[in-house]
């Protein structure tokens, strides 16, 4: 007898509850808010990135997107809200920037995690800019890379943010959820990653197009909610018919 095949992942299911537990989430928020319900669409309270709201304020220019990127790494979301406005302000375009002293970076993008580094490689980013791309940031996986503090997530994200690609930003979150659903496979196989890259390696063969974009802001915030890093609350999962909790050793 052969091995058992591991079953196919109801990605319209996941996604489905996945959303309809989002819309009753920020619903409830904007009647605490307000008394009454209200749509103001993505907010950095609402537990969407921050780089998603940065995106929509200064529409979609890839400089304000890979500039807030840079500072959200382990960066609160209201901060990096906070800062990438006041960074903005100052600093528009790649050559502005690059006019500014490292030092008025640094107290402009305070107090986001490692500001210092930070400000360095914002500098050297917009040098390779103007330098390399005739002002522009670049709309290209391997030149995004390329640049200094720039990853796969922050890559993902200007690509998807700014220019509307296709790409799945896989942070801690997604990792860690995709891993204890047990919907990572490989050919008919389950499997699971040790890192966000290999995750979203896995994810782009076996996740359909469609929810490329909006999976990470799904599990994002769902990850801060529900399924939490140490002891999930599985017993107001939406999906525990399509949850093997994989590894889950503890839960609530
Ligand atoms: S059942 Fe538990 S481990 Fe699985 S997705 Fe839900 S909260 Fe996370």
């Amino acid at each position: 007898m052969g091995k058992k095949k591991a079953a196919l992942p109801d990605w319209d299911g996941i996604v489905k509850a996945l959303e309809k537990w989002r819309k009753a989430a920020q619903a409830d928020e904007a009647l605490e808010d307000n008394g009454a319900l209200k749509d103001n669409g993505p907010t950095a309270d609402s537990g969407d990135p921050s780089v998603t709201t940065v995106a929509e304020r200064y529409r979609r220019d890839p400089w304000a997107v890979l500039a807030s990127t840079i500072l959200s790494l382990r960066t609160k979301d209201e901060v990096t809200l906070v800062r990438s406005e006041a960074l903005l302000k100052k600093a528009p375009t790649a050559e502005t920037l690059l006019a500014l002293p490292v030092e008025e970076i640094e107290k402009l993008i305070y107090p986001v995690g490692f500001y210092r580094t930070k400000a360095q490689n914002l500098k050297k980013i917009a040098a390779i800019i103007m330098e390399n791309h005739q002002g522009q940031v670049p709309a290209d996986m391997d030149l995004l890379l390329a640049m200094p503090g720039v990853g796969r997530k922050t890559a993902n994200l200007v690509l998807t943010e700014a220019f509307d690609m296709d790409g799945i930003c896989v942070d801690i979150h997604v990792h860690r959820i995709t891993n204890r659903l047990g919907v990572l496979r490989t050919g008919n196989r389950s499997v699971q990653s040790k890192t966000p890259e290999e995750t979203e390696m896995i994810l782009r063969e076996i996740l359909p197009k469609k929810y490329w974009k909006r999976i990470n802001m799904l599990l994002v915030l769902y990850g801060q909610r529900i399924c939490r890093p140490i002891s999930p609350f599985c017993s107001r999962c939406v999906m525990p018919e399509h949850c093997g909790r994989v590894g889950v050793e503890r839960n609530r």
